[in-house]
């Protein structure tokens, strides 16, 4: 771990164009395994005329087609390797939809999951986090899990304990209201809050609103859904502090992390090639908006090549940092909703987090997504090669109900596509009740 965090401290201070070399030198490693070992770019690659994988020019690459959540749901087994190479480890499986409703399993090798945990160390050390302190967690939205009043507690962070000895980590189920979240903060006490950007503006808007300060807290880390700048101002009004927002993804790892010096992004690009395209496909300039298409350079048991993870980038000048790493200014992704139970009280669902592999089992689901209608309906959206048998349908109806802890009316639709919404974001979850975040209360601040 050591190691790799040297080498990202020399690779992070080299110029644009010597990193995106050496990306392209693993890119050829990458292409021509995946050429050779992978049925599925054993076609493509030839397809696409190119000679040499090994040694891929910029030209030839823009030549691949991307790949999306449907390709890989159509190629199966066919985007696995026949032979992992020695020293990448053992494969992992994972499920993940990535709120875009599309279900994908996905193949992670030990290799994948040491670099994850290199990449978590290195987010600490750029913004120079006291590994002593005490990190509060609150990702989690599964039932039982983490519940309020005590949450549950590590003695360690987790991974950056192999290399530093950390302070305490401590966490707590989504699932409760702002009060109890913010009772349990204060008891606590903690020196870092990791959570969404959606709760933790729910959270600084209720300690303003209620003139609540946590002594200790330094930083705010934020995961897993697009970050809006009204969340980096409340955060400092409400506790004068500001938010590192990090942007990863189950299928691909970390993808960006916040600059230790400025409010946006740096590109993984040790690890992963990320473009950033314009409707044409070419690449988009400083200040041009576009989709993410990503190419994760350490996975060798499920190369994702040229991957459309369903985002959109705003691409940043070069950074005054001294980092070469690539700059993204902007990240227009995930959004979530909550579920408004008939009492009024919201719940988050993270429908795509952890166990919507038992929902996957009932039947061949292509893509969902759940909509609630009212306070007491849900409507499931499926797309499915064939309709749906009874008993699978019950199961459908308990699944949302225990995921929701509320039986809802559950109704199912079958349709042929789940599209983006205009703003080109996908949603698993749509609340057509839950009221969008209040503009930020500045009564009791001072600014
Ligand atoms: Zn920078």
């Amino acid at each position: 771990m050591l190691s790799i965090l040297h080498q990202y401290g020399i690779i992070e201070r080299w110029s644009p164009e010597k990193i995106l070399s050496s990306q392209f030198g693993k890119i050829g490693k990458l292409l021509a395994h995946a050429s050779n070992k992978v049925p599925y770019y054993q076609t493509v690659v030839k397809e696409c005329g190119i000679a040499d994988p090994a040694n891929v020019t910029p030209e030839e690459w823009a030549r691949l087609p991307f790949l999306d959540r449907s390709k890989i749901q159509a190629a199966g087994k066919d985007l696995h390797s026949l032979i992992i190479p020695p020293g990448h480890g053992r494969a992992h499986a994972i499920y993940t939809s990535g709120t875009t409703g599309r279900p994908v399993r996905v193949l992670r090798t030990d290799l994948s999951n040491l670099y994850w945990s290199a990449t978590t160390l290195r987010d600490h050390l750029w913004h120079r986090r006291n590994f002593k302190g005490k990190l509060a967690v609150m990702r989690n939205a599964a039932k039982g899990k983490d519940p309020y009043p005590d949450g549950s507690r590590s003695q360690t962070w987790g991974a950056s304990s192999n290399v530093f000895k950390t302070g305490p980590a401590v966490s707590l189920n989504l699932n409760c209201t702002p009060a109890e979240q913010v009772e349990w903060l204060q008891r606590e006490n903690p020196d870092y809050l990791m959570t969404h950007p959606t709760n933790l503006y729910r959270l600084a808007s209720y300690c303003l609103e209620n003139g609540i300060r946590l002594e200790k807290l330094r930083e705010t880390l934020t995961i897993s859904e697009m970050l809006r700048p009204e969340v980096r101002d409340a955060c400092r009004a409400a506790w004068g502090v500001g938010v590192s927002d990090i942007y990863s993804g189950r299928d691909v790892g970390y993808l960006a992390l916040q600059c230790p010096d400025h409010e946006h992004y740096h590109v993984q690009a040790e690890g992963l090639y990320l473009e950033v395209l314009s409707q044409d496909g070419t690449p988009c300039a400083p200040g041009e908006t576009g989709r993410v298409v990503v190419t994760p350079l350490d996975n060798f048991a499920m190369p994702l090549i040229r991957y459309d993870i369903g985002d959109f980038a705003e691409v940043g000048d070069p950074c005054p940092c001294g980092r070469g790493l690539p700059v993204l200014k902007r990240i227009v992704g995930r959004v979530q909703d909550m579920v408004v139970l008939p009492g009024g009280e919201r719940r988050w669902t993270l429908l795509s987090a952890g166990n919507i592999e038992s929902f996957l089992e009932i039947a061949p689901i292509r893509q969902y997504q759940f909509v609630q209608k009212d306070l007491q309906t849900i409507e499931v959206r499926l797309v499915m090669d064939r309709g749906l048998s009874e008993p699978e349908r019950d199961g459908i109806r308990d699944w949302v109900n225990d995921k929701l802890d509320h039986p809802f009316s559950v109704t199912v639709s079958m349709v042929d596509d789940i599209p983006r919404t205009p703003a080109g974001k996908y949603q698993d979850f749509i609340s057509e009740i839950d009221a969008p975040p209040e503009p930020l209360k500045r009564a009791h601040t001072e600014s």
